[in-house]
């Protein structure tokens, strides 16, 4: 087993603390005048969460939203974090509606997602909508699909407020993707532990990474449902990750509340709240080996 990161093949064992989601660069029509593609702020943000003790970072951000491996990889190298990177597209409100990637068909989506991965990506990204698929979306989990079975990397699916975890697996797993090669994104949105229960009882990944997002609901939320989560016997499916998608949560843009946050100030309350132990599965145990496979 592996993880791919963009200066190479690692052993999941040296992955170390891992900030599960995150964007060092991205732009998109969604969020217009909150983009961020500045090399030298982005290597300033991410020493920020080195120092706040991370060693690793996945980095989220599909195709045609800014996502460049090079800079990745520059960021990688002055950082000294191992960073996965992302192919795959994202959820239809990302893409204009002339974007080349619409016209592309399944076949050519999968290719494309296929050579990334051969390369220097690590993760296949999807995106679903609120409580459903448009046709871009499903046609994305088909090629994304077809890249798991050609290269065996993790299907990343962004669901929208943490709605159809069990639909998006149940879609995969249909598409010939086991649950345990796919992870679901931004399930606090939703603080339900039963209804993610019912999700992780398939074996897929819960990935909770809202922290700092104060005006929409306090960090203890999202400590609640993980200890909710681990009561239920989950602990070993949950990753956390902060998600810093915009240039108005970066400091190094003038913002907050910082890459680092969720290293900085949430990993240590996780800590305080429920443990040790906990945190060291959150953090490294569970990262190494939600985004490690066996290279096909
Ligand atoms: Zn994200």
């Amino acid at each position: 087993m592996i993880v791919r990161t963009v200066l190479g093949d690692i052993d999941p064992a040296d992955l170390g603390p891992c900030d599960a989601h995150e964007h060092l660069f991205l732009d998109t029509p969604a969020q217009p005048g909150d983009g961020f593609l500045d090399l030298d702020k982005s290597i300033a943000e991410a020493q920020t969460l080195v120092r706040a003790g991370a060693r690793a970072l996945v980095d989220w951000t599909p195709l045609g939203l800014g996502r460049d491996v090079d800079s990745l990889a520059t960021v990688a190298r002055q950082t000294g974090l191992h960073v996965v990177a992302a192919t795959g597209l994202h959820r239809d409100v990302h893409y204009a509606g002339d974007s080349r990637y619409r016209a592309e068909s399944i076949d050519a989506r999968a290719e494309r997602f296929i050579a990334d991965l051969r390369e220097r990506c690590g993760i296949i990204k999807a995106g679903a909508g609120y409580h459903h698929l448009t046709p871009f979306e499903d046609e994305t989990l088909e090629a994304a699909a077809a890249a798991h079975a050609a290269t065996g990397a993790p299907v990343c699916v962004h669901t929208e407020h943490g709605t159809m975890g069990l639909a998006l697996v149940e879609r995969l797993s249909g598409l010939g993707v086991a649950p345990g090669s796919v992870v679901l994104a931004h399930l606090d949105r939703n603080p339900d532990a039963g209804e993610h229960s019912e999700t992780a009882a398939s074996g897929a990944w819960l990935q909770l990474d809202g922290p700092g997002r104060t005006k929409y609901w306090p960090d203890s939320t999202i400590l609640r449902l993980i200890a909710e989560l681990a009561e239920r016997g989950y602990a070993s499916q949950l990753l956390v990750g902060g998600d810093t998608g915009r240039a108005s949560m970066m400091r190094a843009y003038g913002g907050g509340p910082g890459l680092d946050y969720v290293f900085a100030r949430f990993k240590p309350r996780l800590e305080r709240e429920l443990g040790t132990d906990l945190s060291e599965q959150i953090f490294v145990a569970n990262p190494a080996r939600a985004f490690a496979f066996e290279p096909r």
